[in-house]
């Protein structure tokens, strides 16, 4: 597979086209950022363990019956992924509350909640991705009530999926933001599902395992990533 072209850069990754014009490579960097970029800063090897960590919860979708982007890890920091349209869409689903949800609603963070929450957020920076609802959703055009009811139906599979995953691992999903896309006239899951993308708790410490160590300066980031994938990939 040749590397092309830089297509895009983002926060996390960069996107670089090939030869095959449905295929593009996911280089994930270091990097990382919170508060919609107000926070910067570098995880060491952030990028390695975050490819290595998606690709498996990929697999592991896949083969479960989710159709994902995914189609091999092809080094360190790179991923092989069909190109899609993305649905500007960040898809966010609540196990237990925390972040924003507390903040927004006057929550404890890990109350449990008695039904999971899916939020949707339009994906635009200089919006500040703002919480919206299916009627925004199609006002603005972003999705069809058709493409709606498909991106509802996957990730309250995907949540059930990953949950039982995750409790297999010794780990808690409490949160996480999936994004789609349109390849070929069907919507597939894309993006990354890594530690920067999911809040996990350890079962029995609680102990933060996500991008949330890098938010509020707890330390040991790396560390806690490094954990996640040996747990993922043992
Ligand atoms: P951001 O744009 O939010 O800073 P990243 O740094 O993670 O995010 O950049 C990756 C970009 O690639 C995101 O905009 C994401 O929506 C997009 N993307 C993810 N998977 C695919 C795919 N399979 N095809 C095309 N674009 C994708
Ligand atoms: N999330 C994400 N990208 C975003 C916003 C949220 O991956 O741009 C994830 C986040 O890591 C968490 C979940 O979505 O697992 C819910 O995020 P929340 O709205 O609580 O984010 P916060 O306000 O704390 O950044």
């Amino acid at each position: 597979m040749e590397k092309g072209a830089r297509l895009y850069e983002g926060k996390a990754k960069i996107l670089y086209a090939t030869n095959d014009p449905d295929l593009v490579i996911q280089y994930f960097k270091d990097d990382a950022t919170a508060f919609n970029a107000a926070k910067k800063g570098t995880v060491q090897e952030k990028g390695i363990m975050n490819n290595k960590i998606s690709s498996k919860i990929f697999q592991f979708l896949e083969g479960h019956g989710i159709a994902t982007h995914f189609v091999k890890m092809l080094s360190d920091r790179e991923m092989l992924v069909r190109k899609v349209a993305i649905v500007p869409l960040e898809v966010i689903v609540r196990n237990k509350a925390a972040g924003s949800l507390c903040r927004n609603y006057g929550l404890q963070e890990g109350t449990v909640l008695a039904h999971p929450v899916m939020e949707f957020s339009y994906k635009c920076d200089a919006l500040n991705d703002p919480l919206i609802n299916d009627y925004h959703v199609l006002a603005l055009s972003l999705a069809t009530q058709e493409e709606i009811d498909t991106i509802k139906k996957y990730t309250f599979q995907i949540n059930e999926i990953m949950k039982q995953f995750f409790k297999n691992l010794n780990l808690e999903l409490i949160d996480f933001k999936l994004e789609f896309g349109r390849y070929k006239g069907k919507i597939i899951l894309a993006d990354e599902i890594s530690p920067d993308t999911c809040r996990l708790w350890e079962i029995g410490t609680g102990k933060k395992m996500d991008k949330d160590r890098f938010r509020h300066d707890l330390g040991n980031i790396e560390e806690a990533y490094q954990e996640v994938l040996k747990r993922v990939t043992k």
